[in-house]
């Protein structure tokens, strides 16, 4: 009964990638020498739990009753997850999950069941990916990427997080430094575009793909992409910077729009934070209905990067 869920983490421990597993009430490392082994109680009421309140699919709490899936587990530590017993769900009631370090909001525990966050996106089954890129200057014929952060969010409405290093060809400007906090040291020791482009193709798949400003992500993910030999398929594109403006915001910078809304935007202009603020601006957008989403596809914007590559 007792199978492992292999949790896509690095151990704490011993820093290993693809080592750490969950099974029933453990969160393990099973590479060779270390010796990382927690134990995990119920995330809402914190009750210790037993092998026997486990099955295939989950565990039942002896303490709250409450069914609890293996997947929500995993959920959780993989995306640094934590409950909040005080600010509950519209919908339910019921506590909801946050993560303070990547500035996601708030959304209901008992997501995909509660439509306090499905409900977000109607009834249709989209994935959608938000991405960032940092990079060490404007031109793609020229620059280069140093960071990539995207969140994924699957049909089900889990999310899951793609962030990077990059080590570009020469050295980070003082002024990029200046701007994202990131310096030569930081990437030193990054693998290079290749090895990071195939991982983060292969985590978009056929997701929507969402970016607040797309003119300037779009062609540095599609020049990257040729340069690696890497295929993408035409996915969808959604550029909140133009539906901001098709919407009439006066304004609408990334920074200064989730001032407006009240988005927590911590670490601003790196990857990731930036990304997880484009999510919860998208998911403004999308129930304020001011104006109708876009959808444009990669495509249109194939030509113009073969153009900048020829240069
Ligand atoms: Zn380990
Ligand atoms: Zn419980
Ligand atoms: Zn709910």
């Amino acid at each position: 009964m007792s199978h492992s869920i292999p949790l896509q983490r690095s151990c704490p421990l011993c820093k290993q990638k693809d080592t750490v597993t969950l099974s029933q009430n453990h969160v393990q490392c099973n590479a060779d020498g270390c010796r990382f082994d927690v134990q995990f109680g119920c995330p809402l009421c914190y009750t210790d739990l037993q092998p026997e309140n486990f099955s295939e699919a989950g565990f039942r709490c002896p303490g709250c009753k409450m069914d609890i899936a293996l997947r929500k587990i995993q959920y959780l530590i993989e995306n640094s997850l934590v409950v909040d017993h005080d600010m509950r769900c519209r919908l339910c009631n019921g506590p909801t999950l946050h993560r303070p370090d990547a500035n996601l909001g708030h959304r209901c525990f008992h997501f995909p069941k509660c439509s306090g966050q499905a409900g977000l996106f109607g009834q249709a089954q989209e994935s959608f990916v938000f991405l960032d890129f940092e990079t060490t200057g404007l031109e793609p014929s020229k620059e280069h990427i140093i960071e990539i952060g995207a969140l994924k969010i699957d049909e089900d409405g889990y999310e899951h997080i793609f962030q990077h290093f990059i080590k570009p060809p020469k050295p980070v400007g003082a002024h990029i430094t200046q701007i994202t906090g990131i310096t030569d040291e930081m990437l030193e020791n990054a693998p290079p575009l290749e090895e990071v482009m195939k991982a983060f193709i292969a985590f978009i798949g056929n997701a929507k793909i969402v970016a607040h400003n797309a003119e300037f992500d779009i062609p540095w993910l599609i020049t990257s992409a040729m340069r690696t030999g890497e295929t993408l398929q035409n996915n969808p594109v959604i550029c909140t910077l133009k539906w901001a403006r098709r919407a009439k915001e006066p304004r609408a910078s990334l920074g200064i729009l989730t001032k407006k809304y009240k988005i927590t935007h911590a670490n601003a202009h790196r990857a990731l934070a930036d990304a997880c603020s484009t999510r919860e601006l998208f998911l403004i957008f999308e129930n304020q209905y001011a104006a109708e989403r876009m959808d444009e596809t990669l495509e249109i914007y194939k030509a113009f990067c073969e153009k900048l590559l020829q240069h």
